[in-house]
C-alpha cells in the first residue's frame, strides 16, 4: 500500500515537471512581463486534472495528500511562480471546506474545486489586520435566513477572478476570536466590489484584489461550521497551506539553483569555465544545501499534515520560515553567479529573486513564524 502511494505521488511529480518544463517555463517571463493574470495556464490545469492534485477522490480529486501536493507546487514553481501559486490557492480555498464545511457543502463544493470549474480564494486580511487577523473589523449580521456582510478585505489572492470566496467575518463582536465565523462567498455576489491591485514586485501575473464588501447578502447555509468556528478554521487551514507557500519557495530557489549551475558551466572567464573556480563552486554547494533542508523540512511538514499529527502547526511554519529564506538567499546568490546577465529579464533569475520575497511575506510573514514556533517551545 505505502509503495503504491509512493508510485502514484512519483508519477504525478513526473507528469506535473514534464507539463511544468515544456508548458509553462516557455510562458514564465511573459506573465511576469504583462502582470495578465495567466487564464491559458488555468485552462492547461483545468485540462490536464492539476487542481484534483489538491483534493481527495472521494471529492472529486486525484490525491488529496499534502505531500504529493507539495511535489507538484515544487515543480511548478520552478518553472513559474505564479503559476505554482495557482494550485496552491486551490488548496488553500479548500482546506476551510474540508476542515469546517458540512458533508453536504463538500459534495457540494469540492468537486468544482478539484475540476477548476471554480476558482478559489481566500479573504482573512484586511487593511488595518493583516499579522493580527483577530483584530478583524469585517462584520456579518444575522438577517433572517441570510448573513449580510459589510467591510474591506485585501491583498486577497484570485480576489477579482475566483468564483468562490472564503471570507471570515465578526458575527459576535463581544466573543473576541469565538465571535468569528467563515462563509463561502460567490465572486459575483451583489454587494461586493473587487478591485485589483496592481504593481507587485513579484508574482506579478497572480492577481491580488482588495474586496469591499457593502450589504453583500450571504445565505446561512453558505456558512462553514457554527457561528464563531471562523477563526479555528482559518488558523488550522493555514497549519495546512504554509507548507504548500513553503513548496513554492522551494520550487523557486531549485528553480534558480538550475540556473546558476548551467550558467556557470557555461561562462568563461581567465580562460575557464567560471564552475572551476572554488569560490563559484562554494556558492553553488551553499544554494544546494539550502535548497535540500528546505525541501526536508517541507516534506516533513507535509507529513505532519497528512498523518493529522499535532507538530503540524509547529513544523508548517518552520518549513515556510526555512524554505522562503532559502530562496530569497538563493535567488539572490544566483543573480550574482550569473553577474551582470543575472541582473537583466534575458535571464530568468532577477524573476526568481522578485517571486521569492512573497513567501517571506505571506501566509504569515517570517517574524509571525518565529512567534508561532517561539510560543510552542514555551508551552
Ligand atoms: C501578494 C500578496 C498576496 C496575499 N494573499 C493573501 C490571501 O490570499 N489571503 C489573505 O487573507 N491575505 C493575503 N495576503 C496578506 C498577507 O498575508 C499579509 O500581507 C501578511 O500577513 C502581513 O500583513 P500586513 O501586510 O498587514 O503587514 P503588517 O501586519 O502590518 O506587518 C508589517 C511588519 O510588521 C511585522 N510585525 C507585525 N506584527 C509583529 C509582531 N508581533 N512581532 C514582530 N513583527 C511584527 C511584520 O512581520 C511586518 O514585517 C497577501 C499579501 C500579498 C502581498
Amino acid at each position: 500500500m505505502a509503495t503504491e502511494v509512493r508510485e502514484d505521488r512519483q508519477a504525478i511529480q513526473a507528469s506535473v515537471r514534464e507539463l511544468a518544463q515544456a508548458r509553462i517555463a516557455p510562458r514564465a517571463a511573459e506573465i511576469d512581463q504583462t502582470a495578465e493574470f495567466p487564464w491559458d495556464v488555468v485552462e492547461m490545469f483545468r485540462q490536464q486534472d492539476i487542481f484534483a492534485i489538491a483534493f481527495a477522490p472521494e471529492y472529486g480529486g486525484l490525491s488529496g495528500s499534502a505531500l504529493t501536493l507539495a511535489m507538484a507546487v515544487e515543480e511548478i514553481a520552478k518553472a513559474c511562480a505564479t503559476s505554482a501559486l495557482l494550485l496552491a490557492v486551490q488548496g488553500l480555498g479548500g482546506y476551510p471546506i474540508l476542515l469546517g464545511g458540512s458533508e453536504e457543502q463538500k459534495r457540494e463544493f469540492l468537486p468544482e474545486l478539484a475540476s477548476g470549474r471554480k476558482l478559489a480564494a481566500y479573504a482573512l486580511s484586511e487593511p488595518d489586520a493583516g499579522s493580527d487577523p483577530a483584530s478583524m473589523s469585517t462584520r456579518a449580521r444575522r438577517d433572517a435566513d441570510d448573513y449580510v456582510l459589510d467591510g474591506v478585505k485585501t491583498w486577497i489572492t484570485n480576489g477579482s477572478v475566483a468564483d468562490l470566496i472564503v471570507v471570515f467575518a465578526v458575527t459576535d463582536p463581544d466573543q473576541g476570536t469565538k465571535g468569528i465565523s467563515a462563509f463561502l462567498v460567490d465572486g459575483d455576489s451583489e454587494g461586493l466590489q473587487r478591485n485589483r491591485i496592481h504593481g507587485k514586485l513579484g508574482i506579478r501575473g497572480s492577481d491580488t484584489a482588495e474586496l469591499v464588501f457593502t450589504g453583500c447578502r450571504v445565505p446561512a447555509s453558505r456558512r462553514l461550521g457554527a457561528d464563531g468556528d471562523g477563526f479555528k478554521i482559518a488558523m488550522g487551514v493555514l497549519d495546512r497551506s504554509r507548507p504548500q507557500i513553503a513548496a513554492q519557495a522551494l520550487g523557486i530557489a531549485a528553480g534558480a539553483l538550475d540556473q546558476a549551475v548551467q550558467y556557470a558551466q557555461q561562462r568563461r572567464q581567465f580562460g575557464r569555465p567560471i564552475a572551476e573556480f572554488q569560490g563559484i563552486q562554494f556558492m553553488l554547494a551553499d544554494m544546494a544545501t539550502q535548497v535540500e533542508a528546505a525541501r526536508c523540512l517541507t516534506h516533513e511538514a507535509c507529513r505532519a499534515v497528512d498523518a493529522r499529527d499535532p507538530q503540524m502547526t509547529l513544523l508548517a511554519a518552520m518549513a515556510k520560515l526555512t524554505a522562503s529564506d532559502a530562496a530569497m538567499k538563493v535567488t539572490t546568490d544566483a543573480v550574482q553567479v550569473l553577474g551582470g546577465s543575472g541582473y537583466i529579464n534575458e535571464f530568468p533569475v532577477e524573476r526568481m529573486m522578485r517571486d521569492a520575497k512573497i513567501t517571506q511575506i505571506y501566509e504569515g510573514t517570517n517574524q509571525i513564524q518565529r512567534l508561532v514556533i517561539a510560543k510552542r517551545l514555551m508551552a
